[in-house]
């Protein structure tokens, strides 16, 4: 097992108290994954350290309020406060139109759909009918990483899997919209006994879902 490549800022689900996002800090680059609208708060402790960074990276998974809530916010505050200019990765298809009418001046932000220096690509996926929505595959410090972001299905992320140290993936009790974990665990045992580390978030009620699954996987 390595070390862990993501810290997060928080792993509930949706209507949880602490939105589901995490990030990496390279020392002189910060990326953020999701920056749902509890995520501005969190992030401001940081702000001093953030206003350090050469470069600020967001991957936009989907924009549900819990992944995309604060985004314009803090694109703004880093650029008006810090004279940070933020690269946005998303492929999504309103992602344009959301930062417009949430007044980000396009000069804050570059929009890509993906990073060559981190062999970061989004993954379309199924989500819900309302949004088009995505996860990601990257190598973060050597380590191959798979994100799953909301998700309804595995499908899409089991070519990026056979070889990948650590997947991070969307979890649910109940299933529906997200990935329910009584139809994933098998998947998930037989991945992490091919040596990948399994780490499960968007989670609605941590307790239970760490009894069903008896520990097996990352949780905190
Ligand atoms: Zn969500
Ligand atoms: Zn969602």
């Amino acid at each position: 097992m390595g070390k862990q490549t993501l810290t997060f800022l928080g792993r509930d689900s949706g209507f949880g108290k602490e939105n589901n996002s995490a990030y990496v800090d390279f020392g002189n680059k910060f990326l953020l994954i999701d920056c749902g609208y509890t995520n501005f708060n969190k992030l401001r402790d940081q702000f001093e350290k953030l206003s350090k960074y050469d470069s600020i990276h967001i991957v936009v998974t989907h924009l549900h309020p819990d992944h995309a809530g604060s985004l314009g916010h803090l694109i703004s505050c880093l650029y008006y406060v810090y004279n940070t200019k933020t690269t946005v990765i998303s492929k999504c298809k309103h992602i344009q139109n959301f930062l417009d009418i949430t007044g980000t001046p396009k000069e804050a932000y570059i929009l890509v759909d993906h990073l060559d220096d981190l062999d970061l690509e989004m993954i379309e996926t199924n989500h819900t009918d309302c949004l088009d929505a995505y996860g990601f595959k990257a190598t973060i410090n050597g380590r191959k990483i798979v994100y799953t972001g909301d998700t309804s299905i595995l499908e899409p992320y089991l070519p990026y899997l056979k070889d990948a140290d650590e997947f991070y993936v969307d979890t649910s009790i109940t299933g529906g919209v997200h990935l329910k974990i009584d139809e994933i665990q098998d998947k998930l045992k037989e991945l992490k006994s091919n040596g990948t580390d399994i780490y499960l978030m968007h989670l609605q009620d941590k307790e239970k879902i760490r009894e069903i699954t008896n520990g097996e996987f990352f949780i905190d």
